[in-house]
């Protein structure tokens, strides 16, 4: 069967890169290639970039009930094919079936329903000025205006969830979108394209651009006519647009990686349940979540047990075909990155750390013969500096470190240049809303991890994020305000 061969969404049409030029998609869990993606330029861009100001007076001036109404019809389209868009993020990212199907596409479709929402009540301040002197009476009121041209770059872990994570709020502000997915996972936004034309969102407003980052997504930072560029990927990457972006004073939001802390305290609710969702906190998505918790802290006097019990639990997630249903974990997303992880494994070795279960990558039998599987990992008996504790694998392996009490939990915890979440397992209320204030994390899951509730601030400090994504934050990136102060 010849490849699927995508499309950039531009003005409106769905159009091959100006030079004809074609990446190859490859799917993870066969090893193969199954679409081409456009490996377009920054005369793609600008045309993209085109549009997109054109677009923009008409797109800031329909009323928020129309815009809404478009992000609600594309919401429904993409359920509506909810089955077909799990098959090709599976396909196109070697995550499990099941997972695309039960969070990536239902959670795609929640952040356009959501921001639907959120650009219907979007509102605006008033304050009455008395300043107590005579005729000096004000009303200050703030108009909330979309900035008009911005840009979307999102990464390859969640594909469509990030990309609409991104587009979605952006769109619902009133501005036009010049968006560019990973070329390593580009065929859910592409399908996703097609579909904004079939819910008639006006020409112009959503551009999607593929292709690779230094060609498309360098030049969409780089555009002067792009006011804001809402970034998720790797902190090098982000680094790289921060200081392209100051340049231009552009505003920028950066979503970046994470080395991030699961604590486990003697007095934990060690459940079943709760064992299976630190399990899954380490390994969900082969362990491609920025989220993922790959430093497991636990509590010296329970450390022995806990291992056990944590053990038999990984050595039980099976590795396969991601269209398996008992299939746990996938594929890696590439050969390059399966070789970095498998990289990151012998390096912990060399670093002195025991390997207690996995290590190695895994054969699948039959068509995954030539897959990129690696078997769930874990490492214990290194140092807090050792480079496994401190630099992002983001693959399936996580590094056992014991504890003595809070505050050495506190201090191996924050010992990391990122800070994007941390989970603490605690039955001490005091404890755990005392760690909450002192862990230098942008989200704290207490006995839980990776519950989101689209209304709540989300991003990380130090090297893990710059601003906040999610609810009123996200609206606020993508407007900015103007104060009329009228006197009577
Ligand atoms: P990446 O930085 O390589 O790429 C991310 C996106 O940026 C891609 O679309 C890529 O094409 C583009 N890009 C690359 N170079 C660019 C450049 N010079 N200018 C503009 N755009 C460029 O990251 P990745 O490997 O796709 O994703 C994995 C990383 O993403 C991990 O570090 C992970 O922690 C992070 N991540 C963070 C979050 C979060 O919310 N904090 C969520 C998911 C993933």
């Amino acid at each position: 069967m010849s490849p699927l061969r995508l499309t950039n969404l531009i003005d409106g049409r769905l159009q091959a890169p100006h030079h004809d030029a074609w990446l190859d998609v490859h799917e993870p869990a066969a090893g193969s290639v199954f679409a081409l993606c456009p490996d377009s330029s920054s005369s793609d861009v600008d045309a993209a970039v085109d549009a997109a100001s054109h677009a923009a007076p008409g797109w800031a001036s329909t009323p928020a009930d129309q815009r809404a109404r478009l992000l609600q019809k594309l919401a429904q389209l993409i359920e509506s094919r909810l089955e077909e868009f799990a098959a090709l993020e599976s396909r196109d990212s070697g995550k499990p079936l099941v997972l695309a199907r039960t969070v990536d596409i239902p959670r795609a479709i929640s952040n356009l329903r959501y921001f639907a929402a959120a650009a219907m009540t979007m509102g605006s301040e008033s304050h009455t000025m008395e300043t107590g002197l005579p005729g000096t009476g004000a009303i200050n009121y703030t108009l909330r205006q979309p900035l008009g041209v911005v840009g979307c770059i999102s990464p390859w872990n969640l594909p469509l969830y990030l990309f609409t994570w991104k587009i979605a709020p952006a769109l619902a502000a009133g501005n036009t979108v010049v968006a560019k997915p990973s070329e390593i996972t580009p065929c859910t936004a592409a399908l996703l394209g097609e579909l904004s034309i079939e819910a008639g969102f006006p020409k112009g407003v959503l551009n999607i651009v593929q292709g690779r980052g230094p060609s498309v997504g360098q030049a969409i930072v780089e555009h002067a006519l792009i006011k804001a560029v809402s970034f998720t990927g790797s902190t090098a990457t982000g680094s790289h647009i921060a200081a392209v972006a100051a340049t231009q004073f552009k505003k920028v939001s950066l979503e970046m990686g994470g080395k991030n802390p699961a604590i486990v305290f003697a007095d934990a609710d060690l459940s079943d349940a709760n064992l299976d969702t630190i399990v899954r906190s380490g390994f969900a998505n082969q362990g491609e979540i920025c989220l993922c918790g790959s430093r497991l802290l636990v509590q010296r006097s329970i450390y022995e047990t806990f291992r056990e019990r944590y053990l038999d639990r990984v050595r039980a997630l099976a590795v396969g075909d991601p269209n398996e249903r008992t299939s746990d974990l996938g594929a890696m997303v590439s050969e390059a990155h399966y070789n970095k992880v498998l990289g990151c494994i012998e390096r912990a070795s060399a670093e002195g750390g025991t390997i207690l279960c996995g290590g190695d990558s895994v054969r699948v039998a039959g068509r995954c013969e030539s897959g990129w599987f690696i078997a769930p990992t874990v490492v214990e008996g290194l140092p807090r500096a050792a480079q496994t504790n401190q630099q992002e694998i983001f693959g399936p392996v996580v590094s056992l470190i014991p504890f003595d009490d809070e505050s050495e939990a506190l201090a191996i915890a924050n010992d990391s240049r990122y800070g994007l979440a941390a989970s603490v397992w605690t039955q001490d209320l005091s404890r755990a809303h005392r760690l909450s204030g002192q862990l230098d994390f942008g989200i704290v899951w207490i006995n839980c991890w990776m519950m989101r509730d689209l209304r709540t601030p989300f991003g990380g400090s130090k090297q893990s994020g710059m601003g906040r994504e999610g609810g009123i934050e996200a609206m606020h990136f993508f407007t900015q305000t103007r104060n009329i102060c009228v006197r009577y």
